[in-house]
């Protein structure tokens, strides 16, 4: 995990004063780095049976597409809002910085689907349970959350009580 963290960069007072941003761009331009990232993301979910992946925009998706294809299942993007051209589920959740909401389509899943959660990183927990919450309203199942980074500070692992988290470096 140490290697993984060598290639986190810390931009301070980014996007605005007082947020430390991680940016997770150089390690995805090394490429051992990032099959190394993405095989210790899935590794806790081998064998569990999970049938699709989704993943929050826009870093949400690098990570989560590699999962889903390391696992050999589908990708389920949920998208910024007026993305999506079919009909949508909705929801909208607080950031560190801001609000915003996220959409998918409304087939994406169904009853019966065993979900992985996937996005870069852990903050406040508002969008993760807004995802899980779209997920939940398609009828699937949350099996696991997993993050490349989580900020232990913000405490979103509290926000997400309910579910099982999985994140490989911690500030
Ligand atoms: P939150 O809803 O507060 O858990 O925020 C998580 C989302 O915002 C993730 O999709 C992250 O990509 C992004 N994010 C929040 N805080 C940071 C940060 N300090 N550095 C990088 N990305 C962040």
């Amino acid at each position: 995990m140490e290697r993984l963290e060598a290639h986190i960069r810390n931009i301070p007072d980014f996007p605005e004063p007082g947020i430390q941003f991680k940016d997770i761009t150089p390690l995805v331009k090394d490429p051992a780095m990032l099959k190394l990232a993405v095989h210790q993301l899935i590794h806790p979910f081998l064998g569990k049976d999970i049938t699709a992946v989704a993943g929050m925009e826009a870093r949400g998706f690098i990570f989560g597409s590699l999962a889903a294809w390391e696992l050999g299942i589908g990708f389920i993007p949920l998208r910024k809002p007026g993305k999506l051209p079919y009909d949508v589920e909705s929801m909208s959740y607080d950031l560190e910085y801001g609000s915003a909401s996220l959409e998918v389509h409304i087939d994406a899943l169904e009853k019966g689907d065993k979900v992985l959660l996937v996005d870069d990183l852990l903050a406040t927990g508002g969008t993760a349970a807004a995802s899980c919450e779209l997920v939940e309203k398609l009828g699937a199942e949350v099996v696991a959350c997993a993050f490349v980074v989580e900020l232990d500070f913000l405490k979103g692992r509290d926000k997400l009580a309910k579910y099982n988290i999985h994140s490989l470096i911690h500030y």
